[in-house]
């Protein structure tokens, strides 16, 4: 049997990386797209191209096999995303990138002949709900009104997606998948989810501290782990299902009981202080009939969970503190070899000034302690930017 070939774009991310290795499981050829390597582990797929999905000629690139072959499947978690604290000020970048990335990926992928497409879209495509409120399912996203632009256009590409999969019969499946989270995702940086910021400010906070959780704790949410979504989305994929279909766990728990979980799991005791900050809707409840009617379940609880990812922030925290320790050292020697070369100079300074203009110039040309360390800095950031 001839391997079946997969595209995967967002692969540089946390679910798309998590699904190539998953997909490398089961025997698949598998290329990645995104444009940006993957930040925490080295891919394990078999090609891997760095590429703006935003422009009609990458995604034709990302398309192009040799020999006239096309994907079986293609997997599009390509988007620009991240938690509450980004979605809530990113409106325009949401919709814009966003939108071409969905526009131009489904249309070259229905043009090429791909067999089966897969969209990544989210239960943020649903309108707020109250902590009591009966399980929506998945038709009931319309009428509509999504509580956020990220919603908004989720809505718009899964119809973009089915628009272009009926003109051309390519198979197309979607998944609103719920707040999904694992280690290997992005954990710092203003895009982070709220369970790996929660397991962040715990892994900083000193034992006995206390930490700054956004909102009041009632908002009620689903959390799944990343094994289970990218099985849900694998099931998916071989099923015939054609219309959206929920993927999430059945555990409803409030962010008061996430926190209090990630506490648990870190063994600290630490206060909590609820302060202003995007929280988002109030509450989620979705019926998951759809998807359990393939066979697939959640199977990994909120403390099973959380007890696998806490300790990968943890080991992040610990090492992001190491490297901010050692960057500081080499800020600190930096100026003192500024501040001891400064001295010396200014000691030789009234033969040398009179007798040798070379080296008034060289003194001219030494930066002042105050500004050394910021220049190299900025050096070296500029470095690691472009690896
Ligand atoms: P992620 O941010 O880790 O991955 C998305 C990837 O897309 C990133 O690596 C990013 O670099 C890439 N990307 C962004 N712009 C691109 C461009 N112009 N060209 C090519 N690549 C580009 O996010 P994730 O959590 O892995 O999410 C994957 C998909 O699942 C997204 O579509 C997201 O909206 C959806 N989703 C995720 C969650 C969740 O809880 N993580 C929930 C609902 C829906």
């Amino acid at each position: 049997m001839t391997m079946k070939r997969a595209l995967v774009c967002g692969a540089g991310g946390f679910i798309g990386g998590h699904l190539i290795k998953n997909l490398k499981k089961q025997g698949y050829w598998v290329r990645g797209v995104d444009i940006k390597f993957h930040e925490f582990s080295p891919t394990q797929a078999d090609d891997f191209l760095i590429l703006d999905l935003r422009y009609p000629v990458n995604c034709l690139s990302a398309l192009s096999l040799t020999n006239g072959k096309t994907f079986d499947e293609v997997y599009q978690l390509a988007a620009d995303m991240g938690g509450m604290g980004f979605i809530s000020v990113a409106d325009c970048e949401v919709l814009y990138n966003n939108a071409l990335i969905n526009l131009y990926m489904t249309q070259h992928a229905a043009e090429t002949g791909v067999g089966r497409y897969f969209y990544s879209s989210s239960v943020c495509v649903y309108k707020d709900m109250g902590p009591d409120e009966p399980p929506l399912d998945e038709s009931q996203a319309i009428p509509a009104n999504p509580d956020n632009e990220y919603g908004w256009e989720k809505l718009y590409s899964e119809r973009v997606a089915q628009a272009f999969g009926r003109r051309y019969a390519m198979q197309v499946r979607i998944a609103r998948f719920e707040n999904c989270y694992g280690p290997e995702g992005t954990w710092i940086g203003g895009r982070e989810k709220a369970p790996a910021a929660i397991c962040r400010k715990v892994a900083s906070a000193p034992d006995g501290g206390t930490i700054e959780v956004w909102g009041d704790g009632t908002a009620v949410r689903v959390f799944t782990y990343i094994d289970d979504l990218v099985e849900g989305i694998y099931t998916l994929m071989q099923s015939d299902l054609e219309v959206p279909v929920n993927i999430g766990c059945d555990e409803r728990v409030s962010v008061a009981e996430l926190v209090q979980t990630v506490i648990d799991t870190s063994k600290k005791k630490l206060d909590i202080q609820y302060v202003t900050g995007p929280v988002g809707v109030g509450s989620r409840n979705f019926s998951k009939d759809l998807i359990k009617s393939l066979g697939w379940k959640a199977r990994c609880s909120l403390k099973k969970g959380i007890a696998r990812t806490y300790p990968w922030i943890e080991a992040q925290v610990k090492a992001a503190a190491v490297e901010a320790a050692s960057a500081a050292e080499e800020v600190v020697a930096e100026a003192d070899s500024v501040a001891a070369e400064a001295a010396a100079m200014k000691s030789a300074a009234p033969t040398a000034a009179s007798n040798a203009p070379s080296e008034a110039g060289t003194r001219v040309a030494t930066p002042p302690p105050s500004q050394a360390p910021s220049a190299r800095s900025s050096a070296s950031r500029s470095n690691s930017n472009k690896q």
